[in-house]
């Protein structure tokens, strides 16, 4: 079986080239694989015809293939990607006038039990390795023609998986998209999100190099959390608030905390002074995520008047956003990827579960993009 390149660092390369070859071949190679985004070995230009051959022969580019690719009304597309193995996985672009944000997956399915997820709904199939993540990345960027637009990119890695339990294959693929000889993505344009793995929190505080860190709160006591969450039975919120305040973040950099508004559960008043109450002592912003809601999925979406209650009670304490929803027809928001080859939302919806649109009026900043 021919081994895929892309996901191999320099090292991987000068390995995979054997001690015959000088090392700035490996280099050669590497530049053209994140940098040039090459679509076919043997037309990387810049490396000799005979090793361009023996490359094919022995290796392959290792992109996913796009299975199905659906499209919302409000331009973003959700690619089912199918792997080596032909297990699939979902990829979201979310086009914006001035940037474009693309969500990738971190592995098939996802282990978190997350009561108001679908991917939960999947259970975990496996890791992605390092190549199979920025894959995701490359393709995307290929089929949409937004190769030498790295400056202007979002990569969140909020798709299928907890990236924190599969951190060295994430840290590796970020290094591969941040580094400037690479896909050269800017370090303050990539986000992880996780549902709170606090020993893996401050691993990830450890790497040199490493995506901004989102936080899953979702919910104001640590009762509310557990029920919602299971994952917070072991891993508790005052724990996970310890790790935040210890985490080591950048000069320029906060932390931002996602609170999904379940109808009646978790969105009352009391809820968000809470929240305020809880991220005092913190470097942090919060995100509003109104349910986007799926079968299988046992909450409702709470009302427009709402979320905005709940966003002017946090934004007395510290910066308050909400995401605004995108391609809530096609099974591409937040939450609702479940490797889903329906094109469309069903129509049958339980009353309160439409998503309502972010209050976009200036008093209530909706986030342009997510992050
Ligand atoms: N495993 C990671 C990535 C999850 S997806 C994590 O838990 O953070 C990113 C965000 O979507 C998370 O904050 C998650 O809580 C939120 N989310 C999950 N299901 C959702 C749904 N049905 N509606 C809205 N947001 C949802």
């Amino acid at each position: 079986m021919s081994q895929p390149l892309v996901g191999m660092d320099l090292a991987d390369l000068r390995e995979a080239l054997g001690p015959h070859q000088p090392a700035y071949r490996a280099r050669q190679i590497y530049q053209a694989l994140y940098h040039g985004q090459a679509a076919d070995l043997v037309r990387i230009s810049t490396l000799p015809v005979h090793l361009r051959q023996e490359l094919a022969e022995h290796h392959s580019l290792g992109l996913p293939t796009v299975d199905r690719l659906f499209e919302s009304t409000d331009g973003t597309r959700r690619y089912l990607l199918r792997l080596a193995d032909a297990r699939t996985v979902e990829t979201v672009l979310m086009p914006e006038a001035a940037r474009h944000t693309i969500c990738i997956s971190s592995q098939v399915g996802c282990p978190v039990d997350c009561k108001f997820c679908m991917t939960a709904l999947m259970g975990l199939e496996r890791n992605l390795t390092a190549g199979e993540i920025v894959a995701q990345v490359l393709l995307v960027t290929r089929e949409n023609q937004l190769l030498h637009e790295a400056g202007r990119l979002n990569v969140v890695i909020m798709g299928q998986g907890e990236p924190l339990l599969n951190l060295p294959n994430v840290v590796k693929a970020t290094r591969i998209l941040l580094d400037p000889a690479g896909f050269a993505l800017s370090p303050r344009r990539i986000t992880l999100s996780t549902a709170g793995i606090i020993p893996k929190i401050a691993e990830l505080g450890r790497e040199p190099v490493r995506p901004k860190l989102a936080i899953s709160l979702n919910a104001s006591t640590e009762e509310q959390r557990q029920e919602l969450m299971p994952i917070t039975q072991k891993y508790h919120l005052k724990d996970l608030l310890a790790a935040c305040k210890a985490y080591p973040l950048r000069p320029w950099e906060k932390l931002t905390f996602e609170y999904v508004l379940l109808h009646g559960v978790n969105d009352t008043d009391s809820d968000a002074r809470r929240v305020v109450k809880l991220l005092a002592n913190l470097n942090a912003k919060v995100n509003l995520i109104a349910l986007n809601p799926g079968p299988g999925i046992p909450y409702a979406t709470p009302l427009p008047e709402r979320v905005a209650s709940f966003q002017n009670i946090v934004r007395r304490g510290l910066p308050c956003f909400v995401r605004k929803p995108r391609g809530l027809d096609i099974y591409a928001a937040c939450g609702q990827l479940k490797s889903n080859s329906q094109p469309a939302l069903e129509p049958s919806l339980p009353p309160h579960s439409l998503p309502s649109p972010p209050p976009q009026t200036p008093a209530n900043p909706s986030d342009s993009n997510i992050e």
